[in-house]
């Protein structure tokens, strides 16, 4: 409890908190959802980062790395302002979100789960504990004696940085040699002014684990009271066994039987009631072999960025972004009778083809005129470094389809990406 929570101040019902480390598409999306529910959005980013930030007016400022500082802000604010919810958008917000919606007494997930939820290592101490199915995990320091630790284990193993997203740094190694070449390629990133900048909470901390089996899904979903609600489960088509683990397509829905589709929801909720989430969105992730699923992670937010577009939701009254209903959900709406959009949709992370500068793209109008394309999204600037994974963390556009048929969508994502052509020139080294 915040030392100077305002307890008893009046919740507003119509102004939602919403806590964000990206300006783009999802939060236009926020705002505009917003707009048409006659909700005020009250907006905390970390002004450090976004020095351009359009919606700067009215926002808090906020540092994720300083959470009582930044606590201390937005309580600040609240009073003069009160809120009736909190939206955490991204992976670094999510503990902060949960520690505002327990100081003013909103509905959120206790910051101890969400502090789980975004943690590798407590997220896998949480599933064991639950007696889930969980790869055997060791956590170790970057500054330990790797070939011991290499000693230890038994392979086929994938290492991650605790502290990292978005697959970042996450290497499989197959034999103690890769193992140990993958350790130094994850320390190099880890000292890497950009991700020391994030001042990230256990950024020297390394996990091993157990590589899992099995083709890849992802569920997207609003906890209530505890309970998942699944909005969609995306099918990743292409296999993600590594050594890196570039994502590519989600489509939904996927070839599962009723039966298996259960039993995956059956599993996140599972993991949700294990690391303690009680209420707000949830991005899951899972491996899914013969008779066995493995739960990978539950994220306490919703599925990230420009990616989220490829889901809309819709109750009988046309078709809904996703952010509205998320708003609606923070507002105290019961958001239940929602459905994913009938038509079968999915979206193409475009890989990086090579490292290097990003100078331009060919055959976007070919690539839109594909059937059943709706969109090409390139997101690189020109001359912008691109990178490819594990040290990436951004891709260069997206392609979104929609179809009756998943296959269809599939087929048209891969057709629209093959006729992309990037020019990247390599980097300029300077030599002195
Ligand atoms: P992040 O939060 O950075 O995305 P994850 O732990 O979710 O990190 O790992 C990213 C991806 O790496 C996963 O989506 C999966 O494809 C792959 N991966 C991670 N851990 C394992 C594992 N133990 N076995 C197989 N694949 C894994």
């Amino acid at each position: 409890m915040h030392p100077e929570a305002p307890r008893s101040t009046p919740k507003h019902p119509d102004r939602i908190l919403l806590l964000s480390t990206t300006t783009g598409y999802q939060l236009r999306s926020f705002t505009d959802s917003a707009e048409r529910l006659g909700i005020e959005l009250v907006l905390a980013t970390d002004r450090c980062h976004h020095l351009e930030d359009p919606w700067r007016d009215g926002a808090i400022a906020v540092r994720f790395h300083e959470e009582d500082a930044s606590l201390a802000a937005i309580v600040d604010a609240a009073r003069a302002r009160p809120l009736a919810g909190v939206i955490a958008v991204g992976d670094r917000p999510t503990v902060l979100a949960a520690r505002v919606a327990q100081t003013l007494g909103l509905p959120g997930n206790p910051p101890s789960a969400a502090e789980a939820s975004r943690s590798k290592k407590l997220m896998r101490r949480k599933f064991a504990a639950a007696f889930m199915r969980t790869p055997w995990f060791l956590e170790f320091d970057a500054g330990e004696n790797v070939d011991a630790v290499a000693r230890r284990l038994s392979y086929p193993c994938v290492v991650k940085p605790i502290g990292l997203a978005a697959s970042r740094g996450v290497i499989r190694a197959d034999t103690p040699e890769a193992f140990t070449a993958a350790v130094s390629r994850v320390r190099a990133l880890l000292a890497r002014p950009d991700v020391r900048a994030q001042r990230m909470r256990d950024v020297d901390e390394l996990l091993v684990e157990g590589y899992i089996e099995g083709r890849e899904y992802a569920i997207e979903g609003l906890v209530t009271g505890g309970a998942l609600r699944p909005f969609a489960i995306f099918d990743k088509p292409d296999p993600l066994e590594g050594p890196f683990f570039e994502e590519t397509i989600y489509v939904t829905p996927p070839a599962l039987a009723g039966d298996e589709r259960q039993a995956m929801l059956h599993e996140v909720q599972r993991a949700v009631t294990a690391l303690g989430l009680r209420h707000g969105p949830v991005h899951a992730e899972c491996r899914v072999a013969p008779n066995r699923i493995t739960m990978l992670e539950v994220a306490a937010r919703p599925i990230g960025g420009l990616c989220s577009k490829v889901l809309r939701l819709d109750r009988g009254e046309g078709v809904v972004p996703l952010e509205e209903v998320l708003l609606r959900h923070a507002a105290g709406e019961n958001v239940s009778a929602f459905e994913r959009e009938r038509r079968a949709a999915g979206v193409m992370m475009i890989p990086i083809p090579r490292r290097g500068l990003y100078k331009g793209v060919e055959g976007t109008e070919r690539a839109t005129a594909v059937p059943c394309v709706e969109e090409i999204r390139i997101t690189a600037k020109v001359d912008q470094l691109l990178e490819p994974l594990p040290e990436g963390d951004s891709y260069p556009g997206f392609i979104f389809a929609r179809a009756a048929d998943p296959g269809d969508v599939v087929r048209a994502l891969r057709e629209a990406h093959r006729a992309l052509n990037f020019q990247i020139d390599p980097e300029v080294k300077i030599l002195r």
